[in-house]
C-alpha cells in the first residue's frame, strides 16, 4: 500500500498545488507518506469570495442538477474505493476492515444526498386563525443559507467531511472545507472527484490550511454557517468568535453503555468489544463506561476480559487487525498518563493497560473513582471502565452524571425502562439492544451538553443549512 507523492488541494473547484508544505505521516510506520499544499490566508481569502461569489448559481441549480452531481460521486467512490480504503489505511493508521467499512458509509451518505436533493419540500399552511386573517394563506419552503464554512477532524477522514459536503451540494451551498491536518488525503480525494464535475466556479473549496488561514473560516462574515466536527475544547472556543453565523458542533463524549439485568450477555459482549474497541477508540461515541448489573457484573467482566486480552493489535494493513495505533505519540502518551491516574487512584487493570510507542493495549479498567480522567474526560482510545449498579434507575443517574451528551447504549427489552431512558437521557440518541457506537448515515446525529450542537445526519444538516422562506398571499 502507497500513496502518491502529493496531492494538490482544491480552490475554487480547480486543483492547486502552489506548495507541498504539509507532510501527511503513515500514523504506524511514522514516516512520511505524501505532501499536501497547506493554504495560507490570501488563498482562504480567494476561496471565500469564490464560495461568496457562487451563492447565487448555486441556489439556482436545479435539484435534479444537484442530485447528478452527488449521484456521479457515488459512482466514481465505488470505482475508487480500494485506493480511498488504502488511503485511510495509511494516512489514520485505521485498519484497513474499518477503512472499508467507511468507505462505504462515504458511498451512503452521499446516496442518500443524493435521495434528499430532490425533496427539499415545504408546507402549504392555513394562515385564517382569526377574522382579521381571513382570505391570506402562507407557505414555506427552504433556500439554502449561503456559502458555509466546515473544519472536520482526523478520526473518519471520508465520511464526517461527507456529512458536510454532500447535504451542502443536496441544499445548493458552496463552501470551503479544511480537513485534519493529521489527515487530510481523504478530503482531497473527494475534491478530486468533485473538480470532474461541472458545479458552478467557486462552489467548493478544499483547503488544508495553517492556523491563521483556518481562522478566516470562523470569523469572515460572508460565511453564514460554520460546520465544525472535532474537540470541545476547540469547537466551542470558535463558536464564540463566529459572529453572526449559524453554528454547528459536533464534539466529543465519553459514552456509556448499559448492560440490565436479563441481558443476553454473549451478545452484549461482542458488541461492547467492538463499541469499545474498534479504530482504537478514536471515535466519538465510543464505549467508555460500561454500566453492568449486580448480578451480571462478574460473569459480564470475566467474559469482557477473556475477550479483550485476545484481540489482534498491530499493522493496520494486515487484514486480521482489530486495532491500530494511535494517531500520534502524544496522544498515546496522553492515554498511558490517564491509565497511570487512575491506577494510582486505586483502579484495577483487568487487562491491557500497556503502550509501545504509538500502540496502546486494549484496555479495560475497574474500581475506578468517578472524578478520574478515564471516567471524567473523553479518552479517545481503546481504554473501557467497568462498574456495577443496583437499579435502573441508578444506571440511568450514573449515565447522565457527565458533561457529555451524545449517545447512550442500553441492553434491555423492557418496555417501561427504554421509554423511561428516551425520556430522561440527556443526550442526542438512546440505542437500545446496541452500544452507543451505533450510527447510519442518515439518521439525526448529534449531542446536547458539552457534546456540541445542532445535527448532522443528510437531512438534519440539510435544516441547519437552509433557511425557512414564507409566502403570504392575500387573496381576497
Ligand atoms: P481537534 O479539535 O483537535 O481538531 C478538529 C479540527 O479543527 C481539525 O481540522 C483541526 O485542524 C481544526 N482546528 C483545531 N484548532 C483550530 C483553530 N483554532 N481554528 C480552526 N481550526 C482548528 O479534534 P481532532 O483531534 O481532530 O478530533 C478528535 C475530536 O473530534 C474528539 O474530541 C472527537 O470526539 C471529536 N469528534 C466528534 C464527532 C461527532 O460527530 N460528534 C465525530 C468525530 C470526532
Amino acid at each position: 500500500m502507497s500513496l502518491n507523492e502529493n496531492y494538490p488541494a482544491y480552490l475554487a473547484n480547480k486543483a492547486i498545488s502552489p506548495n507541498f508544505n504539509l507532510s501527511v505521516e503513515d500514523k504506524f510506520r511514522q514516516k512520511s507518506a505524501t505532501k499536501v499544499p497547506l493554504a495560507d490566508v490570501a488563498m482562504m481569502e480567494q476561496a471565500i469570495a469564490g464560495a461568496a461569489q457562487a451563492a447565487q448559481p448555486m441556489a439556482e441549480l436545479p435539484s435534479y442538477r444537484r442530485q447528478e452531481v452527488l449521484q456521479y460521486c457515488v459512482k466514481r467512490f465505488e470505482e475508487r474505493s480500494d485506493e480511498f480504503a488504502e488511503a485511510l489505511c495509511i494516512e489514520a493508521g485505521k485498519p484497513i476492515r474499518d477503512s472499508r467499512g467507511e468507505v462505504t458509509r462515504l458511498i451512503d451518505t452521499f446516496r442518500v444526498a443524493a435521495e434528499e436533493a430532490t425533496r427539499m419540500v415545504g408546507e402549504v399552511m392555513p394562515l385564517d386563525i382569526s377574522s382579521r386573517a381571513t382570505g391570506y394563506r402562507g407557505m414555506w419552503k427552504r433556500v439554502p443559507i449561503g456559502p458555509c464554512s466546515f473544519i472536520t477532524p482526523f478520526n473518519f477522514p471520508l465520511n464526517l467531511v461527507a456529512h458536510k459536503v454532500a447535504p451542502a451540494l443536496a441544499v445548493g451551498c458552496p463552501f470551503v472545507l479544511k480537513p485534519a491536518s493529521k489527515t487530510p488525503v481523504g478530503a482531497l480525494l473527494i475534491g478530486e472527484i468533485l473538480a470532474e464535475t461541472d458545479l458552478p466556479e467557486g462552489a467548493f473549496s478544499i483547503l488544508p490550511a495553517d492556523r491563521e488561514a483556518a481562522d478566516l473560516l470562523v470569523t469572515d462574515d460572508r460565511l453564514k454557517k460554520l460546520s465544525f466536527t472535532g474537540s470541545q475544547d476547540v469547537g466551542w472556543k470558535l463558536k464564540a468568535r463566529a459572529g453572526e453565523k449559524k453554528v454547528t458542533l459536533e464534539l466529543g463524549g465519553n459514552a456509556a453503555c448499559i448492560i440490565d439485568e436479563g441481558t443476553n450477555l454473549e451478545d452484549a459482549v461482542e458488541r461492547i468489544i467492538f463499541g469499545a474497541f474498534y479504530q482504537s477508540g478514536q471515535s466519538c461515541v465510543s464505549v467508555q463506561r460500561v454500566l453492568i448489573h449486580k448480578n451480571l457484573y462478574d460473569k459480564a467482566v470475566a467474559m469482557l476480559t477473556e475477550k479483550v486480552g485476545k484481540l489482534k493489535a498491530g499493522d493496520p494493513q494486515a487484514e486480521d487487525t482489530f486495532v491500530g495505533p494511535i494517531i500520534s505519540e502524544k496522544d498515546a502518551e496522553r492515554i498511558d498518563e490517564w491509565i497511570a491516574s487512575a491506577k494510582s487512584a486505586g483502579a484495577k487493570v483487568l487487562v491491557g493497560g500497556e503502550r509501545d510507542g504509538i500502540m496502546v493495549s486494549p484496555t479495560l479498567l475497574a474500581d475506578v473513582p468517578k472524578d478520574q480522567p478515564v471516567c471524567a474526560k473523553e479518552v479517545f482510545g481503546p481504554v473501557a471502565v467497568v462498574s456495577s449498579f443496583d437499579t435502573f434507575d441508578d444506571a440511568l443517574a450514573e449515565a447522565n452524571d457527565t458533561d457529555f451528551g451524545l449517545q447512550v447504549g442500553i441492553f434491555t427489552r423492557d418496555i417501561q425502562k427504554i421509554m423511561k431512558a428516551w425520556d430522561t437521557m440527556e443526550v442526542g440518541g438512546v440505542i437500545i439492544g446496541d452500544v452507543p457506537s451505533w450510527r447510519v448515515d442518515h439518521m439525526p446525529y448529534g449531542g446536547v451538553k458539552e457534546s456540541g450542537i445542532g445535527r448532522e445526519g443528510v437531512r438534519f444538516a440539510m435544516q441547519e443549512m437552509s433557511e425557512i422562506r414564507n409566502l403570504v398571499i392575500r387573496s381576497v
